[in-house]
Formats: structure tokens, C-alpha cells, sequence
């Protein structure tokens, strides 16, 4: 599996080419493109091209000189970065990479990406693909005088970017390299299933291998809501509602742009809509009278008492314990012009 436990990673070292990139790029420039310029500089037929050029690849694959720009342009009297930038057109970034390299930022990772490539190519890519942002370091072996395949590399690595192997992910798509991680110990590795597009995908079985970067972004989490911000209630008389909630409950009446009314309880609100006349999008069935609200207040619900006979609404039930959203209540009932159940209640003690 390709998944990844990301609780246990801090750092997380990514190749480019092959990985983060198509390497479509690097074969093609090697083995079209540079063939055909290698054949126009030194006159030759483009099949002797074609086969000098792999007996050069072979001897020095896997070595600093293969990743070399500079090594390559005086062997093979070609100026290679020119040769690279004329097709630049061809570079490309694998998909959802760019979610992968966000997902690793708000996720709080260590980003680093650890490369082979030469400077040279290393700020072309950079250049075309503009993912410099997303990391925290960019390592070329070059400066350190060995490839990613050498166990070297991963000591000289640890004084220039220290991690945890334990707690450090590699991603590469080179085997001998997967190899040579594994050896010093790193203990997270990932292969890439395709790393050129236009070619069939690695077959090997040593390493779990990703074929698409969203299989290693954790499933995403269901939505939720976090509070209330308003509800609704449908009443026969504005105005009626406006006088009993302001008068009685000392709430904040606000009335709105297009002839709308608002009642503010703290950070809430409860919204006026007139029977028959509502605003839309509106309730299955808007009905006046049909709600039951409960509200808590710091006034002793015993001083409630006097100040509902004074407004003339009739206590209903009360003052009993209930047990509220927050704690246990003390509440006193009424009712509201519309019939609409109001509890208004201490509360006594939250719940633990
Ligand atoms: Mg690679």
C-alpha cells in the first residue's frame, strides 16, 4: 500500500525527475534530442549517434558525471543546458502534485526536495514549474560530490538537513536509490509506479509504489458545522413579535436593508419572517406558533416572575429543573403572541 501514517513523519524528501516530474522530459532529451544535435556537431549518420551516446550513458550511469551538465557538455561538445531550455516546453509536473506539496505545508512537514540533477537543470525545472515555494530546502548531490545512490549521500544529507530516519519519508522513483535510503536507514520509502507518462508503468514489488499523489493524501475529513448563526421564526404580526420580544426579553430589535427584522440574542440572531409573506429560500413548512425556544439569562428567574406579570403574560410553568445544552437549568415557561413556546432559565451548573 502507498498509504502513508503521516502522524510519524516530519521530514519528507522528494526527487524531481521521475517523481515530482515527468521524466517523459529527461528521456526524451536524451535520447532524441541530443542524438540529433550529436549527430549535426560532428556529422554522423543519427543511428551512429544513437549508439555512441548509449555505450557513454552506460559507462558512467549511476555516477556523478551521468547527472552532470557540465561533464556532458565537454564530452559531448554540446552546450547541454541550451540544449535542455530549447525544450522546456516538455517539462511537466506529475498531477495533484501541487495538492500533495500543499497538503505536506498545512500538515506542518519538513519539505525538502533531494535531487541528482545538476544546478543548471535544477533552476530550469524550477524555473518552468514554479514549485520553488513549496519547499523548505533544495538539496543537489552535487554539492555534496555523491549521488543519491551512494550511502555517502545520506550522511552528508543528515549534516545539511538533519532528520530522524525513522520519522523521514522518501519518494523517488530510482530503485538503486529506494535501495541506498533504505540502507542508511530511512524508514518510510514510496517508489513512483509511472515516472514517465508516456511509457508503461514499474512493475518491481520491493517498494510500495504510488501511481497518483492522491493516494497518499489522507482521506478527507466529513464536513461539520460549528455553531448556529440564525434561525428563523414565522410569525403572524411583526410588529406583535417586535413589542413581546424586545419588551419582555429586552432583546435587541434590528431592522434590516429591504424591510426585514432581526431579534439579537449574544453572537445569534432570530430572524422575523411574516406568515404568508416569507422570504425565500424559506422553511418546508413555515408555521406560526410551532417553535420552542429556550433562553438563559442571569437575572434570577424568581425576579422573571414579577417582571412577566408586569408585561401581563401568563407563566405557564415554572420555576423547574431542567437539564439545558450547557448544565442544568432553573427555568420559568410563557408563551409568545404566536403561542410559540419561551423558556427563559439560570443556569445552576454546567455540565462536567
Ligand atoms: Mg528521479
Amino acid at each position: 500500500m502507498a498509504m502513508v501514517e503521516w502522524e510519524g513523519i516530519e521530514s519528507v524528501f522528494l526527487d524531481m525527475d521521475g517523481t515530482l516530474l515527468d521524466l517523459h522530459f529527461d528521456n526524451h532529451f536524451w535520447l532524441a534530442h541530443v542524438p540529433v544535435r550529436y549527430a549535426e556537431r560532428h556529422g554522423l549518420p543519427l543511428e551512429a549517434a544513437q549508439a555512441e551516446l548509449k555505450v557513454r550513458y552506460a559507462r558512467v550511469a549511476g555516477t556523478m558525471q551521468w547527472y552532470c551538465v557540465d561533464y556532458w557538455s565537454e564530452q559531448l561538445e554540446l552546450d547541454i543546458a541550451a540544449l535542455k531550455a530549447e525544450l522546456r516546453h516538455l517539462i511537466a509536473v506529475h498531477p495533484h502534485v501541487h495538492e500533495f506539496l500543499a497538503f505536506l505545508r498545512r500538515a506542518g512537514k519538513r519539505i525538502v526536495l533531494v535531487t541528482n540533477a545538476h544546478a543548471k537543470s535544477l533552476s530550469l525545472k524550477m524555473a518552468c514549474t514554479g514549485l520553488t515555494p513549496h519547499f523548505d530546502a533544495l538539496i543537489c548531490a552535487h554539492a555534496f560530490g555523491v549521488p543519491k545512490e551512494h550511502p555517502a549521500f545520506w550522511e552528508r544529507l543528515q549534516v545539511a538537513e538533519p532528520f530522524v530516519p525513522e520519522r523521514t519519508l522518501l519518494i523517488d522513483d530510482s530503485l538503486p536509490v529506494l535501495r541506498s535510503a533504505r540502507h542508511y536507514g530511512i524508514a518510510h520509502l514510496r517508489a513512483v509506479r509511472r515516472p514517465d507518462s508516456r511509457q508503461p508503468p514499474n512493475a518491481q514489488e520491493e517498494f510500495a509504489a504510488l501511481a497518483d499523489f492522491r493516494e497518499v493524501l489522507p482521506p478527507p475529513t466529513a464536513p461539520r458545522v460549528a455553531c448556529l448563526d440564525h434561525c428563523v421564526l414565522t410569525v403572524a404580526d411583526i410588529e406583535a413579535s417586535i413589542a413581546f420580544y424586545g419588551r419582555v426579553l429586552g432583546l435587541e430589535v434590528r431592522r434590516l436593508e429591504g424591510g426585514r427584522t432581526t431579534l439579537c440574542v449574544g453572537r445569534q440572531r432570530i430572524n422575523l419572517h411574516p406568515f404568508g409573506r416569507e422570504y425565500e429560500p424559506k422553511a418546508g413548512r413555515p408555521t406560526p406558533g410551532a417553535a420552542d425556544l429556550c433562553f438563559l439569562t442571569q437575572t434570577p428567574v424568581t425576579a422573571w416572575f414579577d417582571h412577566l406579570a408586569a408585561c401581563r403574560v401568563e407563566v405557564i410553568e415554572g420555576p423547574v429543573e431542567r437539564n439545558g445544552a450547557a448544565g442544568r437549568l432553573l427555568s420559568v415557561y410563557f408563551r409568545d403572541p404566536d403561542g410559540n413556546l419561551i423558556e427563559v432559565a439560570n443556569l445552576l451548573a454546567e455540565h462536567p
